[in-house]
């Protein structure tokens, strides 16, 4: 039974301490303290709820649905943990300058050291060839006048790792010291040059976008020590002619950044000024001969997953695609739902509802949450505080689906667990 009182200036003091909090939900839950308070004196109470929200912060897990819900273009709701774990790699171990380093668990090997990887790559001239470098103690060698080489497999956005090294003695100057690059599919170049004592135009520099825009900074090493290069290429992507993103590439030179997310411009090119233009969606990946002959080793890459604009969905996205999205993240807790029985089974069942509206899912809340709530309402005295947390779970639940409107008619459900909650002195947390 629920005793009825109120205390205008306790209500007062308490509501204005609450609505100093940034907890809005709490503002309904300390005016309704106020009309239910039946165990606890009133002014204790308002006291210690007072105290209670200035300190407040819900630890995950523990509150239903817990952030901010989906919205317009995000389908997940903040925290949410019906979003998909990230997929577990094992990391790598960098190189030294003796030894090539171990690549990510899930990285694609281009380059290992062993003879056999030479077989990943191919000449690039007409009619395709084996790779014409040279495979030699675990290095891999630019045959000067060979040309360049290319994967035997196509790939787009990517995080690509190289280590270089440029033959030691100054041979050439500017751009004919120690060339080569990094080719990415569509032609973007990623400059290689011995620049450690070699001035050149700056936009042509090792760990430039060749012809678009020069490195942050020169990091390298001398020639004959390894230089490591971690890219990351995001190509262009167009719908429809139209540009929904340039490309870019970020580039780390010796664990230094020298390009960050730097637009590709249509990807650049010997004198002249590209424009922006769509790259294919994959390609090989190509080494370019230059005429010197640099040395390679530890060559990988990982794949990058799809961004907004191109149907990628573990970020924003549009509103069309959310929806989608949404519906999906809904149907699928409802099969989940049937795998499981009472409060289980109701909590997901409402829990979808964040994501998408069901009228049969809707009709069954309505009748099991009825029931629910008259079985709470109807407990003894004696037996309310092993109710506890199912009563709590359930109080968040309705209570989080009736604040973002996602189930506004939760019918006298709603302020019956409230006076529960409140009248055995229970934090409405
Ligand atoms: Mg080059």
């Amino acid at each position: 039974m629920f005793i009825m009182k109120t205390t205008i200036n306790v209500s007062f003091c308490a509501i204005h301490c609450i609505q100093r909090t940034p907890h809005s939900d709490l503002i309904e839950a300390g005016a309704s303290t106020f009309a239910s308070a039946g165990k606890k004196p009133l002014s204790l109470l308002a006291i210690s709820l007072c105290f209670s929200i200035i300190g407040a912060g819900v630890a995950l897990g523990e509150g239903a649905f817990y952030g901010d819900p989906p919205s317009d273009t995000h389908p997940w709701a903040i925290h949410d943990l019906n979003r998909p774990q990230p997929p577990r790699v094992e990391p790598g171990t960098p190189s030294t300058q003796e030894l090539s380093g171990k690549p990510p668990s899930d990285a694609i090997i281009l380059f290992d050291g062993t003879p056999k990887s030479i077989a990943k790559w191919e000449s690039v001239k007409e009619p395709r060839q084996p790779a014409p470098w040279k495979v030699e103690n675990g290095v891999l060698q630019v045959v000067p006048g060979s040309g360049d080489i290319g994967t035997l497999e196509a790939f787009g956005d990517c995080q690509f790792h190289i280590e270089w090294s440029a033959p030691t003695g100054v041979n050439g100057s500017s751009q004919a010291r120690s060339n080569s690059g990094v080719f990415f599919a569509g032609g973007v170049e990623v400059q290689i040059l011995d620049n450690y004592d070699n001035p050149t135009s700056p936009d042509g520099f090792a760990g430039s976008v060749y012809g678009v825009n020069p490195p942050h900074a020169n990091p390298l090493h001398p020639p004959g020590q390894w230089q490591v290069y971690d890219i990351i290429f995001r190509r262009p992507v167009f719908k429809d002619g139209k540009m929904l993103d340039g490309g870019r590439l970020t580039v780390t030179v010796n664990g230094v950044v020298v390009q960050d997310s730097t637009p590709l411009e249509g990807g650049g090119g010997h004198k002249s000024r590209s424009k922006d233009r769509p790259f294919p969606e994959t390609g090989p990946l190509k080494l370019q001969d230059h005429g010197n002959p640099i040395r390679f080793r530890n060559i990988w890459y990982r794949t990058l997953p799809k961004r907004a604009v191109e149907g990628g969905d573990i970020g924003a996205m549009d509103p069309a695609a959310a929806t989608s999205k949404k519906l999906e993240i809904a149907n699928n807790i409802r099969l989940d739902a049937e795998t499981k029985q009472g409060d289980e089974r109701l909590l997901r069942l409402m829990e979808s509802l964040c994501y998408a509206t069901d009228a049969a899912t809707i009709q069954t809340i309505e009748t099991d949450l009825a029931k629910w709530t008259k079985a709470a309402k109807d407990t003894p005295p004696n037996e309310m505080e092993a109710k506890k947390e199912s009563i709590m779970k359930m109080f968040r639940a309705v209570r989080y689906l009736t604040k973002f409107g996602f189930y506004p008619d939760a019918g006298d459900c709603k302020p019956v667990l409230m006076q529960i909650v409140l009248s055995n002195g229970w934090d409405p947390r």
